[in-house]
């Protein structure tokens, strides 16, 4: 039985070991692999295990993705955007068991999951359409001076288990229409769909040119740690980033890398604003359905106008406490289960600390663990404020469903309460008055801006991080060219 069958029949899928899928086939699980168990985070039961890749897996990953890639690399680019093209096909003829087993692996609601692979398969398409955008230029000097963009080669995509395959069909797509082979390393807690895309899919691009890892931590470490592996990409928290950074370094190669990491987001509301349309954008931007909070560009920081900061809060509470939470599979649910017991924890533990720190709850901050959920990973969406400037819940990304209010007085205070801490991944400004909407979006430190918005991206917009938030972009054509490096060349005319 398929991946994604096991998932649509409705029943828990056998407790089975997945492997990885390398050089066009999945693996043998092997007697002495190390396996990690991969469970359901609405019921916490396991649902599957995956034996670990680790440095060995990863190794042989290399070697498929070296003997397929000079005919990749052949292929002409037009045929390459074909074949992209039918890999989301594909997908599409799936999507539904797709985002079943999303649900089933992430926690995350089904209807949220539908639109993720949507999502996904939207972005092929428009990778596909950039096929001829990976275009050199020439430079106007004595003789004829061209660059090209040639590909990499083999490129690890690591991906975080948010949205696993979105980022699965959108990553393998922009690697591979600029002649890459790929090595995509799901999570080890939310593993099953990029492996499923990978059995989807088999067949319609030569083997090796896709590959996905099963592994955790040893997986990850061993990717860095190649030696010819030299462009990656990381989705992921910023502690990790960092020691992918240092084992990158004692590989002994320069390595190029981008990485899309945490953030602790502002959402700036001056007093100007329309109440009702704001409070309903709040708690929008924190992404409570969908991801339970957990996503990096949530709007987590509301700084808010002390005049209107009681009549807002109250409407955001209002709205917080209407959120439907349930069992990710029932169509009516609009927020789910985190991914794991202990991230739930973490978060509860934040919250309490906060609220030593003499911050306010004001809806939430409890894990339900009573009726129908109480077996699974929930808690309630949460409400703070009162939180203090400088405290570890005005700072620290919670990457959980917690909203922190802090307030302010003045546009200048606003803007370095915006500016505070290590992160700068997006930014809201709420205001009616124009020249104050530009003012804070020019001075504001991160790599994303919404003005009057949150929360809606559109793929064609490049993202990403600054400072802790990451290096380098995503999306848009900033992506595909990403994967490529440049050649200069220099012809003397005689
Ligand atoms: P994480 O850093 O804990 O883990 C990410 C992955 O890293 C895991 O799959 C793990 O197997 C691997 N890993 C762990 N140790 C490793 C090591 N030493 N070397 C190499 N790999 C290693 O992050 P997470 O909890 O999976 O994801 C949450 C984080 O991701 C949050 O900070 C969130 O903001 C961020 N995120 C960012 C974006 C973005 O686009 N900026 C999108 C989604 C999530």
């Amino acid at each position: 039985m398929s991946i994604a069958e096991q998932a649509v029949t409705g029943t828990q899928p056998d407790v089975r070991t997945y492997t990885s899928f390398i050089g066009g086939r999945f693996e043998d699980a092997g007697s002495d692999a190390d396996l990690i168990e991969v469970r359901d985070p609405a019921t916490w039961r396991v649902i599957g295990r995956i034996a670990d890749a680790g440095p060995a897996g990863i190794d042989r990953a290399v070697v498929a993705s070296e003997a397929a890639w000079p005919a990749w690399k052949a292929t002409p680019a037009r045929e390459r955007a074909a074949l992209v093209e039918q890999l989301a096909d594909r997908l599409a003829e799936h999507q539904d068991e797709i985002a079943r087993l999303d649900a089933l692996d992430t926690g995350n609601p089904l209807v949220a999951m539908r639109a993720d692979i949507a999502k996904g398969i939207h972005q092929m398409h428009e990778a596909a359409g950039l096929a001829f955008e990976t275009k050199g230029e020439t430079i106007p000097l004595p003789g004829l001076h061209y660059t090209t963009r040639e590909p990499w080669g083999v490129v690890a995509r690591m991906v975080t288990f948010n949205h696993p395959a979105m980022f699965t069909a959108a990553r393998i797509a922009t690697a591979l229409i600029t002649g890459n082979c790929v090595i995509v390393k799901p999570s080890e807690l939310a593993p099953l769909s990029p492996l499923a895309i990978a059995e989807i899919t088999a067949g319609i691009v030569p083997d090796g040119v896709i590959n996905v890892v099963a592994g955790g931590p040893a997986t990850g470490g061993a990717i860095a740690a190649h030696p010819r592996i030299l462009r990656i990409t990381f989705t992921g928290s910023t502690p990790t980033a960092l020691k992918i950074q240092a084992a990158a370094a004692a590989s002994g190669r320069v390595k190029s890398m981008t990485f899309e990491l945490g953030g602790k987001n502002p959402i700036v509301v001056f007093p100007d604003v329309d109440l009702d349309e704001t409070a309903a954008a709040i708690v929008r931007g924190m992404n409570y359905a969908r991801v339970q909070g957990q996503s990096c560009g949530a709007t987590s920081r509301l700084i808010i106008h002390r005049d209107i900061a009681e009549a807002v809060l109250e409407r955001v509470v209002e709205r917080t406490r209407r959120i439907r939470i349930g069992m990710p599979v029932d169509p009516e649910t609009e927020m789910g289960a985190m991914i794991t017991k202990s991230a739930r924890s973490r978060v509860v533990d934040m919250v309490q600390r906060a609220t030593g720190d003499g911050a306010r709850v004001l809806t939430g901050g409890n894990a339900i663990e009573e009726g129908e959920l109480g077996a699974g990973a929930f808690l309630e969406p949460t409400v703070v404020d009162r939180v203090a400037r400088g405290s570890e819940l005005a700072d620290v990304e919670v990457f959980g469903p917690v909203l922190a209010a802090l307030t302010f007085e003045t546009e200048d205070e606003a803007l370095a309460m915006a500016n505070d801490g290590p992160f700068g991944l997006t930014a809201a400004i709420w205001t009616k008055d124009i020249d104050r909407a530009f003012r804070m979006a020019n001075a504001i430190e991160t790599g994303y801006v919404w003005i009057n918005d949150v929360e809606t991206r559109f793929p064609a917009v490049p993202f990403g991080g600054w400072g802790d938030s990451g290096v380098g972009l995503e999306h848009g054509l900033e992506e595909v060219l990403s994967m490529t490096r440049v050649k200069a060349v220099n012809v003397r005319l005689r």
